[in-house]
């Protein structure tokens, strides 16, 4: 497949379009040669009827994918609870291997795809490389650091010498993922990884509009040697994943607020462990002593990268007042000037919005913060000339809290201004939202805005950064606090979630007499009178 831009529209230099017709760019993916082996990777009878998805850039079909039916969920569960037998008495070494083996692949055939991923989301090559890049870091850490991850702890035993501990990290089982289509790649994976190398099998429902990018990343991950069966994919919307979640032992979803409070409750009916990662309306602070070319910069990459449609994304700039006009001056300049295409190359700045729902949820916010009396500095414009789905990069002044775009997710290119008279009006306003998944501070002192990040409830706060600081820190564990999700991905708490720990303790005395049924033996009192002793040498010892 070529990767030169399309051409250009007339009188419209920055921007390139796709012609369905005539381009074979816009064809190949309808190819059968490629689509038929992925889709055949799909557990279904055939009985719950297809679905067609629509390529974001043309608004063309581009592919009929058939629809799992609740008996084939079950079938793909059951096949997964087979193998997974298999899989936890393999090493964990080699099932860490797996994952160096796919690291390899994926940047080997990066260019595969990412055609996909472009294809069915609509967003910028250089945004689907971000995937690429993530799927390179995790399989390297959990590749190598995995084992050490799982591997048994010695902990101290109830009586020292007498008693030995150990903390094992055993497989939950079949584990379940419900994945969006917002990341394609990344987000198909990011919690597959660590749940096969800690022994799981996963059956993985992908989001209708992107099931191709996740059954590649499945090709892939039997390519680089994972067994037949420990990774199974189903197909459909919503009701497929309640079916899902119905039959697993565990649930990882990634997602909307409003369907993960749907998950962790009937997640809770069963008494099944729920990973969940939300929604955002994160802020991004300037700090008066920012340098506000830098943080504007910063900002226009993290609030319109991956055309906005990113859990992390900033959708609220903070203010310091002192450096107002000048940052908001050079921010408005530098959204201006973006591209938007939808270039299969990496001219593009700005990418499409990858279904209607998500343009219609944007049009209704810009609207109705105008309707409220927003101010829109730049952009709040449908851009159906650049391809169905596309949107300007919009910037909004004056947006009172009562707005939908002042509390709700909007997921889309559209962030709002808001201006503080101080560091601790600043956390005020940042804290100020349901959510709170990550958050941004700009500021010259790096250690004034470790100080700032401590009153910030997010999990996740960038110094000088959007978002990709944080995110690619892969060893630190990444989630949200309120309204923005449980437990963690990446890092030793992203592998502990796909584990029961299982505490074994062992009495070694037992046949010398030293047990503690010998000690509780004696009369009168004796060995209650020896453990209070101990006890008390304990604490002098400082024992942990
Ligand atoms: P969604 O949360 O409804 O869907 C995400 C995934 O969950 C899909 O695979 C979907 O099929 C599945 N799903 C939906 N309902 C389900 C249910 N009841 N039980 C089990 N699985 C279910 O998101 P959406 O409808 O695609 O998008 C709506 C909004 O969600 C967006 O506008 C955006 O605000 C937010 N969103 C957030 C993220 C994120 O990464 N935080 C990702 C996608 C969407």
């Amino acid at each position: 497949m070529p990767s030169t831009p399309g051409p250009a529209a007339p009188g419209s230099p920055q921007i390139s379009v796709l012609d369905p017709e005539n381009d074979p760019r816009a064809s190949y993916l309808l190819s059968p040669a490629l689509t038929t082996p992925l889709v055949a990777r799909i557990v279904t009878s055939h009985s719950a009827g297809s679905h067609r998805s629509m390529a974001p850039f043309t608004g063309q079909p581009l592919v009929d994918l058939p629809v799992s039916s609740t008996q084939d969920v079950e079938r793909a569960v059951d096949r997964a609870r087979d193998a997974q037998r298999f899989w936890a008495g393999v090493p964990v070494r080699e099932r860490a291997q797996v994952l160096l083996r796919l690291h390899d692949i994926v940047l080997t055939r990066q260019s595969e795809v990412l055609d996909l991923i472009q294809a069915e989301s609509g967003k910028t090559r250089a945004n689907a490389f971000e995937e690429v890049a993530d799927v390179a870091q995790v399989t390297r850490h959990y590749g190598m650091r995995g084992p050490a991850y799982l591997a048994p702890r010695r902990v101290r035993g109830m009586l020292p010498i007498l008693t030995q501990t150990r903390v094992n990290r055993l497989p939950v089982g079949v584990v379940g993922v419900i994945a969006p289509w917002n990341y394609p790649l990344t987000l198909a994976l990011a919690d597959v990884l660590p749940a096969l190398v800690a022994g799981n099998a996963v059956v993985l429902k992908p989001d209708p509009q992107t099931t191709l990018t996740a059954l590649w990343a499945a090709a892939a991950l039997e390519a680089a040697g994972l067994p037949e069966d420990v990774l199974q994919i189903v197909a459909g919307g919503g009701d497929v994943g309640a079916a899902l979640i119905d039959e697993v032992d565990h649930i990882a979803f990634t997602g909307s607020t409003a369907t993960g409070r749907k998950i962790a409750a009937r997640a809770g009916e069963r008494l099944i462990g729920a990973t969940l990662e939300l929604g955002g309306k994160n802020p991004l602070y300037v700090a008066a002593d920012a340098d506000v070319e830098a943080a504007s910069a910063g900002a226009v990459r993290a609030c319109f990268g991956n055309t906005g449609q990113l859990c992390m994304s900033i959708e609220r700039l903070v203010v310091h007042e002192a450096v107002a006009d000048s940052f908001v001056a050079s921010f408005v300049t530098k959204v201006k000037a973006l591209t938007l295409s939808p270039a299969m190359d990496y001219s593009a700045d700005v990418g499409s919005l990858t279904n209607a729902a998500q343009l219609e949820r944007v049009e209704n916010h810009v609207d109705d913060a105008i309707a409220r009396g927003a101010r829109i500095l730049t952009g709040g414009v449908h851009r159906g000339d650049v391809g169905p789905l596309f949107y300007a990069p919009t910037v909004l002044d004056g947006v009172p809290p009562d707005a939908l775009c002042a509390q709700e997710e909007t997921f889309g290119p559209v962030v709002s201004v808001m201006v503080v008279r101080s560091d601790a009006e600043a956390v005020t306003v940042m804290n100020q939202t349901e959510f709170g998944l990550n958050a941004s501070i700009w500021t010259r002192s790096v250690p004034r805005g470790r100080e700032l990040a401590r009153q910030v409830r997010a999990g996740t706060v960038n110094i000088n950064d959007g978002y990709a600081a944080a995110w690619g820190s892969v060893e630190a564990p990444m989630g949200g606090f309120k309204a923005s999700g449980l437990g963690r991905r990446h890092g030793r708490e992203g592998i502990e979630e796909y584990t029961e720990a299982q505490t074994v303790a062992a009495q070694l005395g037992v046949g010398a007499g030293l047990s503690l049924d010998a000690l509780f033996a004696l009369p009168n009192g004796r060995g209650q009178a020896m453990l209070t002793g101990g006890l008390r040498v304990l604490k002098s010892l400082r024992a942990r």
